[in-house]
């Protein structure tokens, strides 16, 4: 018989791929596992996994602070994660998550911006209104913050840098699949989300409306 004293070794549950709620609540509680220091499947000895079935996608930023198998609480085989610098939605990360998608059939995904995000800082601060660019910093940096200058657009240059880094996650996410014919936004369930430096993260769920965006 089980010791019920051994909760350690109790086995990390892993959502299905296709109960969008388990993996929310698998999330969640896993972020309070991480924020009350309290990890337990991070660093959890796995068996040798030969296949994968991720039952979420985390398009996180590169930011050295933002670590997301470690803010979920997650081992090998459980998140497919993307990270670029603003976590935008551009043809690499876009491709990597429609392998996720097709390949793997994972569902689930989450664009994560986060607190202090150096990318939309430097977005913000070379857009002048109208929100044309005011310095060139070479062609590829250029590139990736043209990615972020629509959430500034959208959310105005007053806005707070709260604001501005939740609607380029929201406004990433959406382009997943504006920009993709293999993540259908009728078949996925997609969030962004924000998370703060002091380790706790906020979902916001994106609900599409007669195909649009709400
Ligand atoms: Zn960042």
């Amino acid at each position: 018989m089980a010791d019920k004293k051994k909760q350690s070794g109790k086995p990390c549950f892993i959502p299905c791929q296709n109960d969008p709620e388990a993996i929310y609540q698998r999330l969640k509680a896993g972020n309070k596992r991480y924020r009350k220091g309290r990890l337990k499947c991070l660093a959890k000895k796995r068996d040798r996994i030969e296949s994968q079935r991720p039952y979420a996608v985390v398009l996180s930023c590169a930011d050295s602070r933002v670590i997301p198998e470690q803010i979920f609480d997650t081992g090998p085989g459980e998140l497919f994660v993307a990270r670029v610098a603003g976590n935008i939605a551009n043809t690499a990360t876009i491709a990597s998550i429609e392998y996720a998608v097709h390949v793997l059939g994972t569902r689930f995904i989450v664009v994560l911006g986060h607190e202090a995000c150096g990318a939309v800082e430097t977005a913000k601060k070379h857009t002048r209104e109208p929100f044309e660019h005011s310095a060139p910093l070479g062609y590829n940096l250029d590139v990736l913050l043209a990615q972020i200058r629509p959430a500034i657009v959208s959310a105005g240059a007053c806005a707070s840098m709260r604001t501005l880094i939740e609607e380029n996650a929201r406004l990433n996410a959406i382009q997943l699949t504006e920009r993709s014919q293999i993540i259908d936004k009728d078949k996925v369930i997609l969030y962004y989300a924000y998370y703060t430096l002091g380790g706790k993260v906020e979902f916001t769920e994106v609900c599409f409306n007669a195909g649009s965006p709400v």
